[in-house]
């Protein structure tokens, strides 16, 4: 199989916080279309990745992003609303994102569709519930169009229905060719929906394999045998 066409890489990428080495040297190409899993246990680096990925920290080594994969979106743990309603979140962050106005309102109705929130469109975003607020949130990145979304453990605050629903969301995201770069705890999302699984640990990359053969080939890394990270909840949630 061709490797995919690269959309933005880092190389020799160190990022400290006083004297802690968040990330140490890292290497790490993402590619078009692919769906890459951040993996590893509390404190390995995932958010830091992400965040250097997307360009948010000082950094030592270099970052290239290919001109096609320039926009890039951020979906959090928890996402973050604006005090207005469901549908003018949306318009504010087409405009923010410098989508023309004549196509601001199909995008957000279309966006209303995707998170199947087209009959809350004039409540107050902040009154949804935690799972329709990220569902919103991740509407609200799709609308943009973005060549790559990051995703800081998108699912780790709901229940078990909420969780289906933002896989499905992301599933269709994916489908739809964006390329997507999550970190996540759950080992049974990861297999559900990554291509490519990156583990880290101490700031450093210890595999990076396709799905398939990072769940053949390393049963014996250490997210693996935290029994925390693998109960069967997780699993099947
Ligand atoms: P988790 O699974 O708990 O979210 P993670 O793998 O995402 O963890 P990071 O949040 O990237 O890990 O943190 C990596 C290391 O950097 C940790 O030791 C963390 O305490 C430290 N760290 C992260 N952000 C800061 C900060 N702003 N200031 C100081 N240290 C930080």
């Amino acid at each position: 199989m061709s490797e995919p066409a690269p959309l933005l890489g880092l190389s020799g990428v160190t990022v400290c916080y006083g004297a802690l080495a968040a990330l140490n040297d890292v290497d790490v190409q993402i590619g078009r279309g692919e769906f890459v899993a951040l993996v590893g246990n509390n404190g390995a680096g995932k958010t830091t990745l992400l965040h250097a990925l997307h360009g948010l920290l000082p950094h030592t080594g270099s970052r290239r992003v290919a001109e096609a994969g320039a926009a890039q979106a951020m979906v959090f743990q928890r996402p973050f609303m604006l005090r207005l309603s469901v549908l003018n979140n949306l318009r504010v962050a087409l405009w923010l994102a410098g989508v023309p106005k004549a196509e601001r309102a199909g995008r957000a109705c279309e966006a209303l569709h995707r998170a199947a929130l087209a009959d809350r469109a004039e409540r107050p975003a902040r009154t949804l519930s935690g799972g329709q607020q990220q569902r919103l949130a991740l509407a609200r990145a799709w609308a943009a169009r973005p060549d790559v979304l990051f995703l800081d453990e998108p699912t780790s605050n709901l229940d078990p229905a909420a969780k289906k629903e933002i896989e499905a969301m992301l599933a269709a995201f994916a489908a739809d060719g964006m390329t997507l770069v999550m970190s996540t705890h759950n080992l049974g999302q990861v297999k559900r929906l990554a291509t490519r699984v990156i583990h880290l640990d101490g700031g450093a990359i210890l595999a990076d394999l396709p799905t398939e053969r990072y769940f053949g080939e390393h049963a014996d890394l250490p997210l693996r045998r935290d029994p925390a990270a693998i109960l069967p909840s997780e699993e099947s949630s």
